[in-house]
């Protein structure tokens, strides 16, 4: 049984086996989680960005996917990157946010991480309604066959905690 954990505060500030990533496709950076990864993650992670761009990704990481890298400087030993969906009200993307959740937990899987700390992945510049993404990540997570013993939501402010906190018993 997989334990789902809240908590508020910086996701790259927490002690995990693996931290996730709400990176955008090019891998190469950008703002919100993202930036707070590279920037606490340092060099070494970008370098091992760039190298996945110049070889299995180079059209950059699919939304929905999620691939592995270096923690860096992070108190994690590794980050798992993946691409969430931008919020649109025309057309429904829930299945690639939950894809999100569940191939980041097979990346997991694959390296053996037993505590792994998720953000509330396209809640923020990609303009996901909280309270929804948090049903999408918690229902994932429940349902996902996998050996990881905790799952950490980390969650930037009260309002995303609270949105989370009312998805769990
Ligand atoms: P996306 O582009 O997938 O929307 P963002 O990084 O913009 O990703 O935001 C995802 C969520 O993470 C938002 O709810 C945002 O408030 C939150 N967030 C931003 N920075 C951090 C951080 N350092 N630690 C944890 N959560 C963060």
């Amino acid at each position: 049984m997989t334990r789902i954990t809240l908590v508020q505060g910086d996701i790259t500030r927490q002690s995990v086996d693996a931290i996730v990533n709400a990176a955008n496709s090019s891998l190469l950076g950008g703002g919100g989680v993202d930036g707070a990864v590279h920037r606490r993650g340092g060099p070494a992670v970008l370098a091992e960005c760039r190298k996945l761009r110049a070889s299995r990704f180079g059209k950059g990481l699919p939304t929905g996917q999620a691939v592995v890298t270096t923690a860096g400087d992070l108190d994690a030993r590794w980050v798992i990157h993946t691409v969430g969906p931008v919020y649109s009200t025309s057309e429904d993307r829930s299945g690639l946010l939950a894809s999100c959740y569940r191939e980041s937990l097979k990346r997991a899987d694959e390296l053996g991480a037993r505590t792994v700390a998720f953000p509330a992945v396209s809640t923020g510049i990609y303009g996901w309604p909280m309270d929804d993404g948090a049903r999408i990540a918690v229902t994932t997570v429940r349902e996902a066959d996998t050996a990881v013993e905790e799952v950490r939501f980390v969650l930037f402010d009260e309002r995303a905690h609270e949105a989370f906190a009312r998805q769990l018993p």
